[in-house]
């Protein structure tokens, strides 16, 4: 059976940005195949069980590129897959998804398109330019600033007397070559220029001059690829109409939760979220041993015992069942933990070598013979972004502090704590929280006032 492949458009960036059936193709996609310029945060919209293929890491990328990722779509395709190629932007705006569709086309794999919202429009709302506006732009031209030797080239006398607003793709390289053409064939040196680059993402940057001095200001800015280069009269709405979201420009890592308010909250004040793995448990469908063949219960954990009892309750039985047992807690969080739920542990014992005894525990951590009542199982939302990429980390829950696995010492990163046992949680691993607090407009004005890179050139030059 044959697969299909959806060229799927990425958007800009912000992973909000993407279309509701674009959310539905990553959702269920067997394959997804990206590369750089796609933030690898949309990942996590796709199942745990679907492989990632980073197509910039291909053996001689550069070489082989296209040919090797047309190829790999139909071998996906035609062993039965459904596989998503997730493309910046839109999937037909320049970065070569005619080519591939036109090759699955000719493979016979069947194949769709799914757009996405281009950078080359989408990119200057970001930073407050209309592509067109009545008072100055009434068409808009979307050029490639990169040629391959051989290929078409550019029509600079045509393209420097449009009135228009021009977007140039893919152009960094080439912008001393693009403001010295446009200038040659009647531009002013006044025309307003802006380079917006990683538009609509927490690293945005804008940069704003002339025909004559934007290089320069390119430059100092430290600003390169990918970005867009404008040229025309919108850029001057960039002054008034900017966004200015309090929390632009900041990442911030939460624990993952699809019912999570603190992120929409945090995304609506301009701040750009990303999750990182959380064990949740599962509750194990255990067979309930005969209480009565045994004398002792010892519990390993206080999770343990809330499911071993919930079993006991949809058995038609409660605690009292348990009233000819002895109770053995292995340390004292787990007998205060009984304690909340009424039962007083008659002992606490680390290693209790208790004949006829029942053990329960959770599955990964149980000794033989035991009895797993829950497993905790992994949600997946890889952190593909380095830990000096974000600013924040929020831990809402001692738990979460648990699930996170990176070096907290070793990160560069403002801290926040949830309450002071999650405080607690991160001092054992030798990490101290700069802000504890449960509620969510603390940590939200916290967060304005934390350092952002690059802040400086953030703003209109
Ligand atoms: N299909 C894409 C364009 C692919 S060509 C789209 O519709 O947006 C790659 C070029 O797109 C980059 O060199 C850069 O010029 C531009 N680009 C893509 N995403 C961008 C972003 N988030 N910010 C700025 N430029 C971007």
């Amino acid at each position: 059976m044959t697969g299909r492949v959806t060229l799927l458009g990425a958007g800009p960036g912000n992973p909000e940005l993407l279309t509701l059936l674009g959310k539905r193709r990553l959702a269920e996609a067997d394959v997804i195949l990206y590369d750089r310029l796609v933030n690898p945060s949309l990942l996590a919209f796709s199942k745990p069980t679907a492989q990632r293929v980073d197509v910039g890491k291909l053996p001689h990328f550069h070489k082989v590129k296209q040919t090797a990722i047309n190829q790999l779509l139909v071998d996906y395709a035609q062993a039965g897959q459904r596989v998503v190629r997730l493309k910046a932007g839109d999937p037909y705006v320049f970065g070569r998804g005619g080519e591939e569709a036109q090759f699955l086309k000719a493979n016979h794999v069947p194949c769709e398109v799914v757009s996405g919202l281009t950078s080359a429009i989408t990119g200057l709302a970001a930073v407050g330019i209309p592509i067109t506006h009545r008072d100055y732009a009434s068409s808009f031209h979307v050029i490639t600033g990169h040629h391959q030797s051989g290929g078409r080239q550019l029509d600079w006398d045509n393209i420097a007397h449009q009135e228009g607003t021009l977007v140039f793709l893919m152009g960094m390289a080439a912008l001393n070559d693009i403001c010295t053409q446009l200038q040659a064939n009647g531009r002013a040196a006044t025309t307003p220029v802006a380079i917006i680059q990683w538009a609509t993402q927490w690293r945005q940057r804008l940069v704003t001059g002339t025909l004559a001095d934007i290089e320069a200001r390119v430059i100092a800015a430290k600003i390169g690829a990918p970005a867009l280069i404008v040229v025309g009269d919108v850029v001057k709405l960039a002054r008034e109409l900017q966004p200015t979201q309090p929390l632009q420009g900041q990442h911030v890592l939460l624990p993952y939760s699809a019912h999570s308010r603190l992120a929409p909250a945090l995304q609506d004040q301009g701040a750009t979220v990303d999750f990182f793995d959380r064990e949740v448990p599962t509750a194990i469908d255990f067979t309930l041993p005969d209480l009565s063949q045994v004398d002792a219960l010892v519990v390993t954990d206080g999770r343990a015992y809330d499911y071993f009892l919930k079993r006991l309750l949809a058995a038609g039985q409660d605690q009292r069942t348990l009233a000819h047992l002895r109770i053995i807690a292995v340390n004292t969080a787990v007998a205060k933990h009984l304690r909340r739920q009424g039962l007083l542990a008659d002992d606490v014992i680390a290693t209790p070598q208790t004949a006829n005894a029942l053990v329960i525990g959770e599955a990964g951590r149980l000794a033989a013979g035991g009895l797993a009542t829950y497993q905790l199982t992994t949600v997946a939302t890889p952190i593909t972004w380095e830990l000096d990429e974000f600013q924040a980390i929020i831990f809402p829950s001692s738990q979460s502090v648990h699930d996170f696995q990176q070096d907290l010492r070793a990160a560069q990163l403002t801290l926040i704590a949830m309450g002071p046992r999650v405080q607690a949680a991160l001092q054992e691993r030798g990490a101290t929280a700069q802000l504890v607090s449960t509620n969510r407009e603390d940590i939200l004005a916290f967060l304005k006032g934390v350092q952002q890179h690059d802040q400086d050139s953030n703003s209109i030059s």
